[in-house]
Parts: C-alpha cells; sequence; structure tokens
C-alpha cells in the first residue's frame, strides 16, 4: 500500500530538480500526479517514463489563466485533485540596490503570486473532493536573511506568511498547509553546472580520482567542498530528501500537521560553529 493511494497531486516546477523526484516518490506511493512545468520537453519525457499515473501540463504558475486550465486538465484526466505542491521557482543574484525594478517583479511573479494564484485555484478542488493538502516550497531564506538574494528571500518569507494565513482559512476545510524550507539542495537552481554540462565543460569530460577534468566538475567540486565547510552535517542537500519531506507534509503521517515550515538544511541554521 502507498502513502497516497488514491489521490491525485498537482506539483509545479516537476519537469526537473526537486519538482521531479516529488512526482517520481509520490506516483511510487500511488498518486496520479500532474506533472506542471514550464519546460515542455522535459516533463513530456518525464510523465512518458513515470506512465498513466502521470500526465503533464503546461503550467506558468504567474498566468491566472494558466492555473485554470491546469486544473481542469488535472480534472479531466483524474477526476478530481486533492493535493498540491507549490514548487517552481526562480533564483536571482544581485545586491539590492543593485537590483532592477523588473527583476525584482520577476522573482515577485513567480515565487510569491504563483504560490498565491496555485492556492487561490487548487484549493476549491481540494475541498471539493473532501479535503487533502498543500505543500509550499519556501527555503531557508524564507525563515533567514541571505546576502545577495534580496527579491528571492522576500518571496521565499511571504510564502511562509502564506501558508500560515492559508491553514488558518483552509483547515475547517479539511485542508492542511505547511512549507518547504531546504537548505542547499544540489539541482540546476544551485549548481548550474548541472544544467548543461557542455556550456560549462572546456573539453571531454575525463576527470579521475586524481581531480576535475572539465570546468562543469570543478565548479561541482566547488559547490560540494564550499557545502562541507558550510552545513554541519557535511554535505549539500539531495532533491530526494526534500521530496520525502512533501510525502510526509502530503500523507497522513502528518495528519495533525498545518500551517508550519519545516526547515531540511543538514543543520545550517542550527547555529554558529566556533570549530
Ligand atoms: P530547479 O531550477 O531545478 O527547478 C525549478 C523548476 O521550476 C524548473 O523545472 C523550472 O522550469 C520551474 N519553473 C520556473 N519558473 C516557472 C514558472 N513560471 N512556472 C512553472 N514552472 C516554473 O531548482 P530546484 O532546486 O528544484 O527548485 C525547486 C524549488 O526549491 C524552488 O521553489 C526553489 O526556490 C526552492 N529551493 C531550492 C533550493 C536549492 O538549493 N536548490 C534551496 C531552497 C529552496
Amino acid at each position: 500500500m502507498g502513502k497516497l493511494d488514491g489521490r491525485v497531486v498537482l506539483v509545479t516546477g516537476a519537469a526537473r530538480g526537486q519538482g521531479e523526484q516529488e512526482a517520481r516518490l509520490f506516483v511510487e506511493e500511488g498518486a496520479e500526479v500532474v506533472v506542471a512545468d514550464v519546460l515542455d520537453e522535459q516533463g513530456e519525457t518525464l510523465v512518458k517514463e513515470l506512465g498513466p499515473r502521470a500526465r503533464y501540463v503546461h503550467l506558468d504558475v504567474s498566468r491566472e489563466g494558466d492555473w485554470a486550465a491546469a486544473v481542469e486538465a488535472a480534472k479531466e484526466a483524474y477526476g478530481k485533485v486533492d493535493g498540491l505542491v507549490n514548487n517552481a521557482g526562480i533564483l536571482r543574484f544581485n545586491a539590492l540596490v543593485d537590483t532592477p525594478l523588473d527583476e525584482f517583479m520577476q522573482v515577485v511573479q513567480v515565487n510569491q503570486v504563483g504560490v498565491f494564484l496555485g492556492i487561490k485555484a487548487v484549493a476549491p478542488e481540494i475541498e471539493a473532493a473532501g479535503g487533502g493538502t498543500v505543500v509550499n516550497t519556501a527555503s531557508y531564506t524564507g525563515v533567514t536573511g541571505m546576502a545577495y538574494v534580496g527579491a528571492y528571500s522576500a518571496t521565499k518569507h511571504a510564502i511562509v506568511g502564506l501558508t500560515r494565513v492559508a491553514a488558518l482559512e483552509l483547515a475547517a476545510k479539511g485542508i492542511r498547509v505547511n512549507a518547504v524550507c531546504p537548505g542547499a539542495i544540489d539541482t540546476a537552481m544551485s549548481n548550474p553546472a548541472l544544467l548543461d554540462p557542455a556550456a560549462t565543460d572546456a573539453g571531454p569530460a575525463t576527470g579521475s580520482a586524481a581531480g576535475p577534468a572539465s570546468a562543469s566538475e570543478a565548479a561541482s567540486d566547488a559547490v560540494a567542498g564550499l557545502y562541507r565547510k558550510l552545513v554541519p552535517l557535511g554535505r549539500i542537500g539531495r532533491a530526494e530528501e526534500v521530496a520525502r519531506l512533501a510525502l510526509f507534509l502530503s500523507c497522513e503521517d502528518s495528519s495533525y500537521i498545518t500551517g508550519q515550515p519545516f526547515v531540511i538544511d543538514g543543520g545550517w541554521l542550527a547555529g554558529v560553529s566556533a570549530m
């Protein structure tokens, strides 16, 4: 028996990274999953692999019309929607005083407005289905500051706020709403070398134990080295680990939990270590 048998969950930003792992795990646990993203080719390839319990829909989370169409497509495919994982997000690096308004608003539009529109479009469907869950993807920068990601951090704090308010407003409708707050997770967002190794490679990957042979391997090694130092557990997190937390918050194991942000960061935010 799966932990999500009989459930229909829409996961945004599910063509790659954490959303992809959430889609994979949720299908494994018995759910029917709507894989939503703007990366159509990657999304279609993923659902082909996952089989009939996964469908792809093109959904730009910042567009209200896209949400309405995605909900309709989900209901047409599986009859209902009773779970939502608001996972899609974008990151931009800039000092606050150097951030163009357009860039700031782009991040707000996807990360913050996207989560708002998702709750607005899907919560009534979850209620109609008899109750269910929403998991919002915030970040450790949603509970503390981080220099040079001001727009991003502001939106992630907003997501924690939206999570609390939605939990209060939706509890009586049988909907639990929680947030995951990942630290550094090894995806294209934190490690762009994963995205297109060819773009950063100086040549063919011929690395060995002796050392990295390409620019992308060197970049990955630098990222790994950085998090070995910064994170008490000594490594960057894996998308699969965040997926397991999203699963916990989407299934009956968390039946008495709502309105909470859950930090998953290898201990990074636990405090300062002098050693
Ligand atoms: P990622 O870049 O691999 O995945 C993000 C996904 O969101 C992509 O598939 C992308 O196409 C999709 N997306 C972007 N804009 C979209 C839009 N307008 N509509 C629909 N989909 C859109 O990175 P990830 O690490 O898997 O990120 C997943 C979530 O986790 C994001 O919300 C991110 O902010 C958050 N997060 C990531 C980290 C990290 O270190 N990787 C840390 C904390 C929080």
